[in-house]
């Protein structure tokens, strides 16, 4: 096969390891930079140039796109779809599982369990909003927000309102949740391909904080995950339409709860805890499944 790896960065952990496996299996990869690509979109066929050449052939795309540049970064891995290239993860889908809230909405439709959770833009009465959500302590969080940045755990109602208010000052959307005490700063990354969970590990947060984001100085570790999280993971992947997702879960007094499924899970962190090969399962996942031409939306999403 040619792959087209979308990656903003040959040297990240992750790309690495992406172009190795799909090397060592027999294919060809191309690493490109998605702010890049210009598209021609104004012809019966789309096309993709790159560095003054078009972008052609390619059988598959694996689409690794920074939360910075979804915008942009979606609409060239749409471009590949028109023009019926087998993307790993829909455009559509990467677009959905980046609004945390609309991910929420759509997990939550299909009753898979989730922190109580409350949003807002200008509410009138904040302490009807936090007494919605069950009240101090509770967590709020930036609706855009990635890498543990933005999430903050006020332990008072009085800390409650202030950070809410200072929020809703610079016009943020935030979402704000159940804190989750018992999960005791762990939370549970499930590595989910093509309906398996093919690698978990816990991510502890360190001492004195709750978030437990590797970026934050959380650390990893293997975890066996029962089979209520594994099911919970696999079905949080299909509702969102991804194939490849990192679904993140809290261990709660009332079952595993999804706090967010993310649609370019790290290689880094859970092939180090695990010692599986999880590229080499990305890569075998796109040997079975594509089909050219054949994506769900054809780009129309
Ligand atoms: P981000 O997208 O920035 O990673 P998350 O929603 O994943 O935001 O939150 C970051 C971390 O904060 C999580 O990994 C978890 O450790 C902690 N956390 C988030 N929400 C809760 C919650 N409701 N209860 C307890 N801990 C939470
Ligand atoms: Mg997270």
């Amino acid at each position: 096969m040619k792959i087209a790896l979308l990656s903003r960065n040959k040297n990240l952990y992750s790309t690495r390891r992406l172009v190795e496996a799909a090397e060592n299996r027999g294919h060809r990869i191309q690493v490109i930079d998605v702010l890049r690509c210009y598209m021609n979109i104004a012809s019966h066929k789309p096309t993709i140039h790159y560095r003054g050449e078009e972008l052609s052939d390619f059988d598959a795309v694996i689409p690794r796109i920074g939360a910075s540049v979804t915008y942009y970064g979606t609409s060239v891995l749409r471009q590949f779809e028109m023009g019926g290239v087998y993307p790993l993860n829909e455009s559509v889908a990467i677009t959905r599982s980046r609004d945390k809230l609309r991910s929420l909405q759509l997990l939550s439709r299909k009753g898979i369990g989730m922190p109580v959770t409350g949003f807002a833009n200008k509410p009138d009465d904040i302490k009807d909003l936090i007494k919605m959500v069950g009240g101090a302590p509770l967590v709020i969080k930036l609706l855009q927000g990635t890498q543990g940045i933005g999430v903050v755990l006020a332990e008072t109602q009085k800390a409650a309102e202030s950070v809410i208010e200072g929020f809703m000052g610079v016009g943020a959307d935030i979402l704000v949740q159940e804190y989750i005490k018992e999960a005791g700063g762990a939370d549970i990354r499930c590595f989910v391909i093509g309906g398996k969970v093919v690698a978990s590990m816990k991510r502890q947060a360190q001492p004195g904080e709750f978030r437990s984001n590797l970026h934050r100085g959380g650390s990893a570790s293997l975890i066996r995950i029962t089979p209520e999280e594994r099911s919970t993971a696999v079905r949080a992947a299909k509702i969102m339409g991804l194939n490849v997702a990192g679904v993140d879960l809290l261990r709660s007094n009332h079952g595993p709860v999804v706090m967010e499924v993310n649609s370019s899970p790290g290689l880094q962190g859970i092939e180090e805890a695990t010692g599986k090969d999880v590229a080499g399962a990305i890569i075998a996942f796109i040997e079975s499944n594509r089909k050219l031409g054949r994506t769900a939306t054809k780009g129309k999403g």
